[in-house]
């Protein structure tokens, strides 16, 4: 009867975050907001106050909140057949496998739950490739990553994290990696060039926590080939920037079935190994996929790598349905247009701002960032003020702001937030 009613009763925005508080560990720090109901690119808070969502779960929501066929999709699969782990073959993960296959362009994936989980995968497969296909001797294959990155929290992908807030006192760390700077060729050629363990190269493709850094337009493109030319496997993690987010089905649009006419001119890049997660299951399940050719793949045999829950059939139903929305609803030109559209009118603004430095990024990827120190508040005073005026964005660090809206938004719904946008900065001059 007591918890019953504890779990029935509406909360205040005061009394949810104050459970949350006691009961809950302190691992994040989020925006005072207690959000209740989500649709499409709106949500809204315990008081009925309506917002437009500028984060979407951090690009999990790529096909806006609660979309009604991939709800559905899963609601049907959830009552049919949920889980069966992989000691059993289930009737919708082969179709989930080839659907993403033939939709991204590679033979084969492996499924997992969270991003993560994706990059742990990815980093086994390339050490397995390293050592069974391009003969380096057993442990000494190394990876090179970049500065600045954000891969995940788990204890592997935290060695090779410079944020000091996310490794202090979790060591010891794992070995075989080497950090470079990022958008920096050269400083990739000296790593790969004299080394022969070098495996794989982990990228990508916009660095999105690190505040929506855009590397050269001919980063990626040369990044590969030099990678091809030391026989490196380019491993691009596209958690953030893939499933239409950037303007494009990926970042990196190599041979994916994409047929967008914004990747037509743009640079083709194909990794040798793929990591996605976030929209592929348009944020209402954990859903994330390692994709691969077979020559890289195959070095994967049974009992070296699994998840209980990993292509689980509500996973495989939720992700098939999450990309057909992507795909019938041409969200990767949507994000193309109106990110141009976001980021034409914000110069606009920012030409006559003297607290808006610069707007930048890629499709509905952007961020803007603010005219004052690293570790001010300014940027989460800003994010405040906005949560007033009805949007909800989150700063990246202490003046960058990131701007990630669903796909799903009209142009004029881009107008008005714009708007939202401009008026809450004039509050800050
Ligand atoms: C979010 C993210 C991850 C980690 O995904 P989780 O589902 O939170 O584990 C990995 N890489 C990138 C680029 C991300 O944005």
């Amino acid at each position: 009867m007591f918890i019953k009613m504890a779990v029935l009763e509406q909360l205040t925005s005061q009394q949810a975050i104050e459970l949350e508080n006691k009961y809950g560990a302190h691992n994040y720090h989020p925006l005072p907001v207690v959000l209740t109901k989500g649709e499409g690119v709106y949500v809204w808070d315990v008081d009925g106050k309506r917002y437009y969502d500028f984060l979407s779960a951090y690009s999990a929501v790529n096909q806006g909140h609660c979309h009604p066929k991939i709800v559905n999709a899963m609601i049907k699969q959830a009552q049919t057949l949920t889980l069966t782990s992989r000691a059993f073959h289930n009737d919708m993960l082969g179709k989930f496998e080839k659907f993403a296959c033939q939709f991204f362009g590679f033979d084969k994936l492996l499924p997992m739950n969270t991003g993560a989980e994706a990059v742990e995968t990815a980093l086994k497969l390339c050490r397995k490739w390293a050592y069974e296909v391009k003969g380096i001797a057993e442990n000494e294959a190394e990876i090179i990553v970049c500065e600045n990155n954000f891969h995940g929290r788990t204890t592997t992908i935290i060695s090779f994290s410079n944020d000091p807030v996310a490794r202090r006192h979790f060591g010891p760390f794992t070995k075989g990696f080497i950090k470079i700077e990022y958008d920096n060729l050269v400083a990739l050629e000296n790593a790969l060039k004299n080394n022969p363990n070098v495996a794989g190269f982990l990228v990508e493709p916009i660095q999105g926590e690190a505040g929506v850094y855009v590397p050269s337009e001919d980063y990626l493109t040369k990044a590969k080939a030099l990678c091809e030319q030391y026989n490196v496997l380019f491993i691009a993690d596209e958690v953030q920037t893939g499933i239409a987010r950037t303007g494009r089905l990926l970042a990196t649009c190599g041979n994916c079935s994409c047929e967008s006419k914004n990747c037509s001119g743009s640079p083709d890049v194909k990794p040798d190994i793929l990591i996605l997660g976030k929209a592929i299951s348009g944020g209402v399940y954990p859903v994330s996929a390692v994709l691969a050719n077979d020559d890289i793949m195959n070095v994967i045999k049974p009992g070296n790598h699994g998840s209980t829950f990993g292509g689980n059939p509500v996973a495989a139903a939720v992700a098939i349905a999450a990309l057909e929305v992507i795909r019938d609803e041409n969200l990767a030109d949507n994000a193309f247009q109106l990110g141009n559209l976001f980021r034409s009118e914000l110069q606009k603004y920012i030409d006559t701002s003297s607290i808006v430095k610069l707007v930048r990024g890629k499709g509905l990827l952007n961020a803007i960032v603010i005219n004052d120190d690293e570790d001010s508040d300014t940027a989460w005073n800003i994010c405040l003020a906005l949560r007033d005026n009805g949007l909800l964005a989150k700063p990246t660090h202490g003046n960058i702001i990131r701007f990630a809206p669903p796909l799903v938004m009209t142009k004029n719904q881009l107008l008005e937030c714009v708007s939202i946008i401009i008026k809450t900065l004039k509050q800050f001059e």
